[in-house]
Parts: structure tokens; C-alpha cells; sequence
């Protein structure tokens, strides 16, 4: 992820760190790169804009240039302001998962058809099972999951859950075609109640598109599992595109993080920071392979730092 904005901005950051005077020309120069990185990473226009206009303010700011060494002060400038675009201004714990409270814990799937929703609840199932949550940098101990799916359109879909779920090692609900999905949310609810399930992930159905019918529904499904996270799911590989699917699942639904796929594609990983602004929700997880294993929650300061070199 991230590998060509990173060696372009290692390269910006050594430069500078070498510039014992800043002036208006080289500070420009360093502005031009910074911003033709961010751009060739697939960062939309707007996101960029508004990053380079706060990294200017600060550079004209007296901490930069009084500072002794101003290269070296600008360099942290743009550090602070790419862990903030990068999610670090929500907060230390704001990539975590909120589980703490009367289980079960529900958390609700969000997102298109193909972004990885069943993948990405065979992944979250699979870590929270081996206790790979933690909260406030301590692990949370091994949770008893249940996922659903709540997709009666697509038989192939609560199938492939199925198979999901086996490989997760994770109690799985069947649901059928003929059901409603409030219905299946409420015997999903009752059922973890009933056999003491920790966490229930509701898996639901994606159309190719952003569709009114399916946002009503997913609406719908909110209300009844009252779910203390909703995470929005979406392909990186969207690119620009991811935005605008970001922006209508984030004004429909109270999202509470995005997790972004396939970033072991060809995808350059800006999209990542585009949805992170229109949301203004946290990036929780990165999906780096088909493989169960392959969710890795997602720390703003420490990507920050690896980009910068
Ligand atoms: P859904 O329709 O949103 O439930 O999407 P699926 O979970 O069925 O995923 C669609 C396709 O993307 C499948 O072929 C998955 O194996 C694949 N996929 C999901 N997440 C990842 C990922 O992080 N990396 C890669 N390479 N493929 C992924």
C-alpha cells in the first residue's frame, strides 16, 4: 500500500531535512511534490487541495520558520498533517472496535455488491475468535462469534458465508431466500442472546450500485440490531470512484469505520484517505489478501511514518 506516494515523499522529506533555509521558492517546490505524490496515489482533487493548503498555512507559520532548522520542522509538519488525513486526528483508539457492552455485540456490514463484505466478515469473525481484538493496546480475549447473512437475494451469497464461517471456526446462522432480512436480524439477535454469542456480524446484501431499495433496507436492518459498529466496506480499487459510494452509505447510515479492500491489487491506496475525509470516519481495517488471515487493523501514525520514510 502506498509504495509509489512513498518514495516520492521519502524523497521530498530527505530534501528538505538537506535544506538548511527555507525560502518561498523551495518551499514551493516542496508543496508541487507533495501534492503531484498525493494526486498520482489517486487522492481526490478537494482532499488534496485542502491538505496543501493547511501544510502552507503552517510552513508560513512562525514554529517553521523560526525554527533552527526549518527544514526539519516542515518535515513535521506534513508528518502531523498526513497522520490526521490518515485518520490519527479521530483519536489513539479510534481504529478499534467498540465491543464493550452487554453482548452481543452486533456489528452491521455496509457496502457494495463485490467489495468483500463476506470476505471481510469471514476475516473480523475469524480475529475476533482468536482474540486478536484489543482496546486501549490490551488484548480483549478470544469471542464467541455468530455471523448471519442477511442477503435473500442471492442464495450464492449466504452459501459462500457458510463456507466463511466454517473456515473461520465461527458459528454460523443459516438464513434462506424466502425470509425477510428484519426477520433474520431478529432471529439472529435472539439466537446469540440465547447461546451467549460475544459478537454477531450481519452480513447484507450489495447491488452493483448505490440503489434506494437497498439503502431503505440496510436502514431498516440499523434499527432493529442497533449495532455498535457499522462498518461501511469498499473495494480500493474503486479508486475515485470509492468517494462517491463512501459518501452515500455514509449519509444513509451512522457508519462507524470503513475498511478497505483489496489493497494487494494494483490499487495506489488513495482512496483510502479520500474516504477517511468525506466521512470523517475511521479507516478500522485494510484487507490484504482472498485469505482469511489478511485483515490487518489500520494505524494512522505508524502508515504516516512508513510513507515518509
Ligand atoms: P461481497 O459481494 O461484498 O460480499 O464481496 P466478496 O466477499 O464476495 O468479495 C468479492 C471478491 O473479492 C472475492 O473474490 C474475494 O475473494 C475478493 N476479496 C475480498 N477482499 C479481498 C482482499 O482484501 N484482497 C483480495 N485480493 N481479494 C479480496
Amino acid at each position: 500500500m502506498f509504495d509509489n506516494l512513498t518514495s516520492r515523499m521519502s524523497r521530498v522529506v530527505k530534501t528538505l531535512r538537506g535544506e538548511a533555509r527555507l525560502t518561498e521558492a523551495n518551499t514551493q517546490e516542496m508543496l508541487r511534490e507533495v501534492r503531484l505524490a498525493l494526486l498520482e496515489a489517486d487522492v481526490s482533487l478537494p482532499v488534496v487541495r485542502e491538505f496543501i493548503g493547511r501544510v502552507k498555512d503552517k510552513a508560513l507559520g512562525e514554529d517553521v520558520v523560526g525554527s533552527l532548522t526549518p527544514g526539519q520542522a516542515l518535515v513535521g509538519v506534513v508528518s502531523k498533517e498526513l497522520t490526521a488525513l490518515m485518520g490519527g486526528d479521530l483519536g489513539p483508539s479510534a481504529g478499534e472496535l467498540s465491543l464493550a457492552q452487554q453482548p452481543p455485540a452486533v456489528i452491521l456490514m455496509a457496502g457494495l455488491q463485490g467489495s468483500g463484505k463476506t470476505t471481510t466478515t469471514g476475516k473480523l469473525a475469524r480475529w475476533l475468535a482468536e482474540g486478536g481484538h484489543m482496546q486501549n493496546g490490551r488484548p480483549t480475549g478470544k469471542k464467541k462469534v455468530l455471523v448471519v447473512s442477511a442477503d435473500v437475494y442471492r442464495p450464492a451469497a449466504i452459501e459462500q458465508l457458510k463456507t466463511v464461517a466454517g473456515q473461520a471456526g465461527v458459528d454460523f446462522l443459516p438464513s434462506s431466500t424466502d425470509q425477510k432480512p428484519e426477520d433474520i436480524a431478529r432471529g439472529a439477535l435472539d439466537h446469540a442472546r440465547r447461546y451467549h454469542h460475544d459478537v454477531l456480524i450481519v452480513d447484507t446484501a450489495g447491488r452493483l450500485g448505490i440503489d434506494e431499495k437497498l439503502m431503505l433496507e440496510i436502514q431498516a436492518l440499523h434499527k432493529i440490531l442497533n449495532p455498535i459498529e457499522t462498518l461501511f466496506v469498499v473495494d480500493s480499487m474503486l479508486g475515485q470512484d470509492a468517494v462517491n459510494v463512501a459518501k452515500a452509505f455514509n449519509d444513509a447510515l451512522p457508519l462507524t469505520g470503513v475498511v478497505l479492500t483489496k489493497l494487494d491489487g494494483d490499487s495506489r491506496g488513495g482512496a483510502a484517505l479520500s474516504v477517511r475525509h468525506v466521512t470523517g470516519k475511521p479507516l478500522k481495517f485494510i484487507g490484504v489478501s482472498e485469505k482469511l488471515a489478511g485483515l490487518e487493523p489500520f494505524h494512522p501514525e505508524r502508515m504516516a511514518q512508513r510513507v515518509l520514510g
